[in-house]
């Protein structure tokens, strides 16, 4: 025993429910090492004995082969006493100590369990819940830690001999796959009518013969020309029947990995008419499901890195290039007025049976009502889609917790739009972050994050507060992290705007906590400041929708000379009365006669702007109550502007979802910049205000002149970055910054964030702009995260 040498390791990161241990177990065989692998509160602990060398190769092993949804954060080992053992063995998990580990999000189905689900000899032949070490549900179907088969919804299922050989076996690659199913022993799916009551016909009914799985894609190769495989498997027969009628143009609600999702076919124009028309989604593009990369090729223009995403195991809804748009058999109804389409590929064995070639593209868009969380509940579902859908695809493996699909679009290198399914919670390292900290978010797109020791864990999407449901499934969310993650939140950080339900909630519940206030767009500077790592002064551009500002204004037109701890607004749009508030926002038109009243309030637009007249005794109404000088809120909001132009140019003058004149603009404008329009900078010193109305009469000019909407677009856009651009030389000639950092949702505009960039490095300015969390308000968390642990660091309150 001589020269045998113990070591202990400790790994943290999110190594439970990976294949973690099986991957040790593996190792140390390979390198004829004995000793033990456990799980338990802090991650993986690992004691192996053998001779120096052994280990050192195992040690460096461990980084370099580690499974790929393994994600680790630490490795630490340190030398022990040899004990002389003769084997390496796998050890229960210890319950009995305090849980503390990394949970992973949920992961597409991987090619080993495909090509097994599509192989007609197995025994998961067509299995929709087919899963591995290396695939499937996890974060939404853990009730506890450690991730264990007990602590998760599949203990409802007790696993058949062959399912527990292979989760017995070390060897096997569903050695403790804690969803580890069969048609035998696991989760089923079936049939229901709107009112959930069950319609499928199992087994007397004559359909599904070969040919029709055959019509499966990339089955077609492997079957075709073998009929010897006789009838669909029992197991497998809802599905096909939901597939008839799709394709009858019937629309049906999915259960999916975290939740529901609203199906049917998007090459049938009157099936996506009727779920528009049911689901009081007039214009908002509804995201697209296609079986594999060949389909997406025939629809979008995919570059390399937007492949490369789209076949993840994250499996995010990504934006794509749509080549013919509405003349290529997917019908314009999915997305009218836009030249992307969002486009996901499956991500669970049951989305991979849904298609064949004559049912090659299907909408799936959230299960929800607007703005609320995907529906993940049976019940639910019933309650509040059976207006909406005409079948229910349902299956018994019980959802957590809801999470909506992630969205992202590849500009120069993938941007994150929403961060949930797939992302959702692996944390992001905030080395600054030290006692625990809960970030309320903001109140659209709502994303809170809890932290602690240099993590921070964002949450899934939770979607915007304003309805009771919405607040309820927020409040749960907040109280489940915090048990599950055991972070009990010490620190609680909240938007300042008085009247934000996460602010209202946060004084509420945490009355007894420090709280700290951070302004909105001092919160999104600092979001995007956390993603890079970046500390000191910088310029902030935060061009937003709406956010309080420290005046008890609407701010949204920002630039911020920004430290994570303080910030100094250095100049800002120019305020505008927003005549009917909230109104305003969903009716640009409003904003629009409010700048035109500034802008030439004698001249008689209205005649000019013909596609107005509809709206004479509104705007006259208007009119006089601006003129009154009626009290109304006033706003610096650069989404504001962009609103008043597309309602100036025709373009839209009523919304039906958040941004929707803004991204009309900028879809018009195309890929564009145009030279820039006057504006004033007004003041001698900050904040310096930034007046827009000259722009304003420049475009009424131009369309006088009968200039071409297009040009107008391009030139506006053009201005929007010239003048970001002069602001920031002028900050660097005065106070030397040379770091520009972009946030807010205005930033989401693709034409504008590329140009500006462009043009702030072609200036020599160092541009930092999201990627890994929304520029959106969705972001807002991480910023708040980062803003009060600076403000803890350095003992500064700034607003709280
Ligand atoms: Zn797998
Ligand atoms: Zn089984
Ligand atoms: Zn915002």
């Amino acid at each position: 025993m001589g020269d045998r040498e113990r070591i202990a390791i400790r790994i943290n990161g999110i190594v439970q429910g990976v294949g973690f241990r099986p991957f040790i177990f593996n190792l140390a065989l390979e390198h004829g090492l004995t000793g033990w692998v456990t799980n338990d509160s802090a991650g993986v602990l690992i004691e192996v004995e053998g001779s120096g060398s052994k280990l050192n190769a195992f040690l460096k092993d461990i980084k370099l082969k580690a499974p790929p949804l393994a994600h680790i954060v630490s490795i630490k080992s340190w030398s022990i006493d040899p004990i002389g053992d003769n084997e390496f063995i796998i050890r229960a998990s210890d319950r009995s100590e305090k849980v503390k580990t990394l949970i992973s999000p949920d992961m597409a189905l991987c090619e080993d369990c495909y090509r097994e689900m599509m192989d007609p000899q197995d025994r998961r032949y067509l299995y929709p819940f087919i899963n591995c070490t290396n695939c499937g549900p996890r974060f939404t179907i853990i009730e506890e830690m450690p991730y264990d088969r007990l602590y998760t919804t599949m203990r409802e299922f007790i696993m058949c001999p062959e399912c527990q050989r292979e989760y017995d076996d070390p060897k096997n690659r569903r050695f403790h796959a804690q969803p580890n199913a069969c048609p035998v022993c696991g989760p089923e799916v079936w049939l229901t009518d709107r009112t959930g009551k069950r319609v499928d016909e199992r087994s007397s009914l004559d359909y599904g013969l070969v040919d029709e799985v055959a019509a499966t894609y990339e089955l077609c190769e492997k079957v075709k020309g073998d009929k010897s495989i006789g009838l669909l498997p029992e197991w497998v027969r809802p599905i096909f029947q939901l597939k008839t009628e799709l394709k009858k143009g019937k629309i049906a609600a999915v259960k999916g990995l975290g939740g529901y999702h609203l199906v049917c076919d998007a090459l049938n124009r009157e099936a996506v008419q009727n779920l528009r028309k049911r689901k009081y989604r007039p214009d908002k593009p509804l995201a697209v499901m296609m079986p594999n990369l060949d389909v997406v090729r025939r629809y979008c223009q995919v570059s390399s890195e937007e492949e490369k995403l789209l076949i993840s195991p994250v499996r995010p809804i990504v934006l794509l290039k749509w080549k013919a748009k509405g003349y290529d058999g997917i019908t314009l109804e999915v997305a009218p007025a836009q030249s992307r389409l969002g486009v996901m590929l499956p991500y669970t064995p049951l989305h991979y049976l849904l298609f064949d070639e004559s049912l090659p593209v299907l909408v799936m868009t959230s299960g929800n009502i607007s703005g609320e969380p995907i529906i993940y509940d049976d019940q639910e579902a019933v309650e509040r889609l059976g207006d909406i859908v005409d079948y229910f695809l349902v299956h018994n493996r019980r959802i957590v917790r809801p999470c909506d699909d992630s969205v992202q679009r590849v500009d120069n290198s993938p941007v994150m739009i929403r961060r949930s399914r797939g992302y959702a919670p692996i944390p992001l390292r905030l080395p600054a972050v030290k006692e625990p900290i809960l970030a309320c978010g903001g109140e659209m797109n709502n994303i809170f994050a809890l932290a602690e020791k240099g993590l921070v864990f964002m949450s899934q999407h939770i979607g915007d507060l304003k309805t009771k449901n919405s607040l309820y499934h927020y409040r749960r969310m907040i109280d489940e992290m915090v048990k599950l993650f055991e972070i009990e939140p010490e620190i609680v950080v909240h938007d300042l705007h008085p009247e934000y339900i996460s602010t209202k909630f946060a004084l509420k519940k945490y009355k007894d906590k420090r709280l700290i206030g951070v302004q909105h767009h001092h919160a999104h500077i600092a979001s995007c400041m956390a993603e890079h790592g970046l500390d000191g002064q910088v310029i902030g551009l935060a061009f937003d929708g709406t956010g309080y500002g420290t005046d008890g204004k609407i701010w949204g037109g920002e630039i911020l000379i920004a430290s994570p701890e303080k910030f100094e607004r250095w100049a800002h749009l120019k305020y505008l009365p927003l005549p009917g508030g909230d109104k305003g926002v969903k009716e640009p038109w409003r904003i629009g006669v409010a700048y035109l009243l500034k802008a030439l309030p004698d001249a008689d637009w209205l005649q000019e702007l013909p596609f107005w007249y509809s709206l004479k005794d509104e705007i006259n109404m208007l009119k006089t109550i601006i003129e009154k000088g009626i009290k109304v809120p006033e706003t610096s909001s650069m989404g504001r502007l962009f609103d008043a132009v597309a309602a100036i140019l025709g373009i839209r003058t009523r919304i039906s979802y958040e941004g929707q004149a803004a991204i009309e603009l900028e879809e018009l404008a195309g890929e564009e910049l145009g030279e820039p329009y006057p504006f004033i900078v007004e003041d001698d010193s900050p904040p310096f205000v930034i007046n827009p109305l000259p722009i304003i009469s420049a475009i009424i000019r131009d369309l006088r002149a009968g200039k071409k909407a297009y040009k107008i677009a391009r030139r506006f856009h053009g201005t929007v970055v010239e003048m970001a651009l002069n602001l920031c030389i002028k900050i660097r000639q005065e106070l030397g910054l040379q770091r520009v950092v972009m946030s807010g949702g205005v930033f989401q505009n693709r034409l504008l964030s590329l140009g500006l960039k462009k043009c702030l490095e072609g200036e020599g300015f160092e541009v930092f702009q999201h990627c890994q969390v929304p520029t959106n308000d969705g972001g807002l968390a991480l910023g708040q995260v980062y803003v009060a642990s600076q403000c803890i660091l350095k003992k500064e309150d700034t607003f709280g």
